[in-house]
């Protein structure tokens, strides 16, 4: 890669003849380089090493029901940024077809986070046991944000560990993945720090939405430099939805009493990039603690 230092760190991504990250001509949607994707598979393997015991796998597609992402909110709370799958059949108007308008809407939607899925899935599923159940999950996430810079994408992999159940089992599974993900981060050769978070509310309520969640200490972020050395960005959330799925798909425990949820949310496009924004384009090049903890030795 030609000319890293002196075009500023953008270039790891996108520049000289083999970027890692290939420009298709829409903002924040690229092509993945053979080198991206061998660290990309490196930290899949190294966040299935890191599954807690009994965790259920479950690899979502990038689309879901469009039901089930209005049933618990998102379109509300999100319309900005989610997007709905639509056919390109032409619209007939007065005897003429119309191609330029949207199509003929679909039953589905562009998964927003690994985790959406799963809620559904469990409502059919009986009672939650009293331990909670914990999940692995991933999936090809699209959120409609577009930008130039690298560390927003449009469309990226979320790896998230999810845990339903009473809701001191869900709050401490979500302070007990702090640490662990701080640790994983260190053992990247990642420096990470701890912030409080809130997400990114649509409309007239949306202030006071994030700012309670702010206060209720709900989401909280470890954030890295990715895109620039001056500015850090969320690679890990840990987000502790009190009983919002639980109310929403009916999940109960065997007392009957509403479950509460956690996730543990990991930006896998984001984290391959801090790697490289870190150790520099070549991986055999890396520090051998870091090519050894990614399985790429
Ligand atoms: P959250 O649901 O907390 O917004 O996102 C979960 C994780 O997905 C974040 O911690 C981050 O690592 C990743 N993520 C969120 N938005 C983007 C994005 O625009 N681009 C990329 N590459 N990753 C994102
Ligand atoms: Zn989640």
């Amino acid at each position: 890669l030609v000319g890293i230092k002196q075009a500023g760190l953008q270039e790891i991504y996108f520049g000289g003849d083999d970027p890692l990250l290939a420009s298709t001509g829409v903002a924040g949607v690229y092509g993945r380089s053979g080198a991206f994707e061998r660290v990309v598979g490196g930290l899949f393997r190294a966040l299935a090493r890191l599954r807690p015991g009994g965790a259920e796998v479950r690899d979502f597609p990038p689309v879901m029901s469009r039901a089930h992402l209005e049933a618990c909110g998102y379109a509300r709370q999100f319309p900005h940024l989610a997007a709905a799958v639509h056919t390109l059949m032409p619209v007939e108007e007065e005897g003429r077809q119309d191609h330029t308008a949207s199509g003929q809407a679909t039953d589905l939607v562009l998964t927003p986070a690994a985790c959406y899925p799963l809620y559904p899935l469990l409502g059919k599923r009986g009672a939650i046991p009293q331990a909670g159940v914990i999940f692995d999950t991933r999936c090809y996430c699209f959120r409609r944000e577009p930008s130039e810079r690298a560390d927003r994408l449009q469309a990226f992999r979320m790896q998230e560990f999810v845990c339903v159940g009473p809701e001191r089992v869900a709050l401490t599974f979500r302070n007990l993945w702090i640490p662990k993900m701080q640790s994983f981060a260190d053992s990247l050769g990642l420096e990470s720090s701890l912030v409080p978070a809130k997400d990114p509310f649509f409309g007239r309520m949306a202030p006071y939405l994030a700012q309670s969640q702010l206060d209720q200490g709900l989401k909280f972020e470890l954030v890295c430099p990715v895109a620039s050395a001056r500015h850090e960005t969320a690679v890990f959330s840990f987000n502790y939805h009190q009983d919002h799925f639980g109310l929403a798909w009916g999940l109960r425990d065997t007392q009957g009493i509403t479950s509460h949820s956690a996730c543990v949310g990991t930006g896998i496009d984001r984290l391959a990039m801090a790697l490289f924004r870190a150790h520099g384009p070549e991986v055999g090049r890396w520090p051998a603690f870091v090519v050894r903890a990614l399985g790429l030795n």
